[in-house]
């Protein structure tokens, strides 16, 4: 009898003092399972018509302005309550909520990023050679490149005209338009590709995707291959060679976003990364009516790539943005009252992390692993080798957030960004933190990040939205 109670009381106080992530789809009420389950049909529809940067950027402005969200530069002064949004040149989105404390109190910013992993095109892409017609291309953000090779691919794209004018190209996505595929050697002459080493088995040269076939007949034409397309192009969108050097055409996978799995508890789908965090803190930001604190939904480009460019997040952008929503609410506006307002302004930076991958546990260190369908994935650090590049949320700014998801039931869980010394990354968390802000990593964890089909649980879909919305609501 003795034992029994000591052992219950010691029951008690491991309860009180041990840490355990007890997320799971089990544990959840049927209400809110139902909940994750449309909330997710609606994001897998939303991603597939979201394939690259602009077309995520378009689709934010649709649904903004169906709920009511209106052009900043259109107001004249702003007011709790009112709802804005600004387009950074067709390839970013930050969305507003104005709130009823002083500005200079602070923003609470979700920033996530709306480029992917893909192929570009060269700027003189189209080519003829030994009886196909290809697009050359350059591959953006890390990808391996194998994993292109021999899968459909569409074509998503715009070309701006010298007379301002510009030509939407989208090819791959009806089933019934033509897809492309970048053509790999068959496993019967393939011995010496299987000797080499995956990044010379596959040289960058290779990523040349099969657009045609078919020469056109005419002796006095050079490349009728090449010139056969030309002759499509310029039919089907006015284009000729030369506009395609002020294009921007990406090559991604051709197929959508599908539920995975018999208990269809994960979607798999191309550019989850970022797009799983950029939808999700976009819904949270739709469902705010005047919020204390100016909420602010950040959909960045180019983070790909290291975060440069106008459209990136080293951009001035955020700031002149920011500056412009100072100016409109309050009176007497400074430099001060910008410079106060960014060192009081707090942000989750929403971008996915690695999931633990049964199929490659030595990439994972135990216990600090995220898994998929566990909840919202916070990461303090990221960076490589010793936190080499690191933003570091601080300590207090790590409370501050798990108070606020324990107290509003967002199931979360921690990691690191795989084993130590393994590899690493980066997010825009350094970008920001370098605006005087706090902020911290806290996104979906994936599968097969970077792959043309990354694989996210939908339990940590709905956790996301609901712990953004709950950032945004926080004081
Ligand atoms: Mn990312
Ligand atoms: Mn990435």
């Amino acid at each position: 009898m003795k034992g029994e109670k000591i052992m219950s009381k010691n029951k008690e106080l491991e309860k009180k003092l041990k840490y355990e992530n007890k997320s799971t789809f089990s544990k959840l009420d049927v209400k809110i399972h139902e909940s994750v389950f449309s909330f997710c049909d609606e994001y897998r529809n939303f991603i597939n018509v979201s394939k690259t940067e602009r077309e995520f950027c378009d689709q934010s402005c649709r649904l903004l302005e169906k709920e009511g969200f209106v052009p900043l530069q259109n107001k004249s002064n702003l007011q709790p309550g009112d709802k804005v949004y600004t387009v950074n040149r067709g390839k970013a989105v930050i969305a507003a909520v104005i709130g009823s404390e002083p500005i200079e109190n602070g923003v609470n910013i979700v920033g996530a990023h709306i480029d992917s992993p893909r192929l570009d095109l060269k700027p003189i892409p189209l080519a003829e050679e030994g009886g196909f017609a290809y697009f050359r291309t350059q591959y953006y953000g890390g990808i391996k490149r194998y994993q292109w090779f021999a899968v459909p691919l569409a074509i998503h794209g715009v070309a701006a005209l010298q007379d301002g004018t510009q030509i939407n190209i989208t090819v791959g996505e009806d089933e019934n338009d033509p897809v492309f595929c970048v053509s790999d050697i068959l496993p019967h002459f393939a011995a010496r590709q299987m000797s080499k080493k995956v990044t010379e088995a596959f040289p960058n040269e290779n990523l040349s995707v099969i657009i045609g076939n078919i020469a056109c007949d005419d002796e006095e034409i050079k490349e009728g291959i090449k010139f056969n397309i030309l002759k499509i192009l310029y039919e089907k969108f006015d284009l000729c060679e030369e506009d395609l050097v002020s294009s921007e055409i990406e090559i991604v996978p051709a197929f959508p976003a599908r539920d995975l799995g018999f208990d269809r508890s994960m979607v798999a789908g191309y550019g989850q990364d970022d797009r799983v965090c950029a939808y999700t803190a976009l819904r949270a930001v739709l469902d705010l009516t005047v919020p204390k604190k100016t909420a602010v939904c950040l959909l960045v480009d180019k983070e790909e790539v290291g975060s440069m460019g106008a459209t990136g997040m080293r951009s001035r952008r955020f700031e002149n943005v920011l500056a412009k929503i100072c100016s409109l609410k309050e009176k007497n506006y400074s430099d001060l009252m910008l410079r106060e307002t960014l060192s009081n302004s707090s942000c989750l930076s929403a971008d996915v992390g690695a999931a633990y991958d049964p199929n490659f546990p030595e990439a994972f260190t135990k216990n600090n692993a995220a898994k998929i369908n566990c909840g919202l994935l916070l990461t303090k650090y990221t960076g490589s080798k010793g936190k080499s590049g690191a933003s570091d949320a601080s300590a207090e700014f790590v409370a501050k957030v798990r108070k606020i998801f324990n107290d509003n039931e967002v199931a979360w869980q921690i990691a690191e960004l795989g084993n130590t010394d393994l590899g690493g990354g980066g997010t825009i968390a350094q970008y920001v933190a370098n605006l005087d802000v706090d902020v911290i990593d806290c996104g979906v964890p994936l599968l097969s990040m970077h792959s043309p089909y990354e694989i996210a649980g939908k339990l940590d879909i709905y956790m996301a939205y609901k712990g953004y919305k709950a950032f945004y609501l926080d004081n």
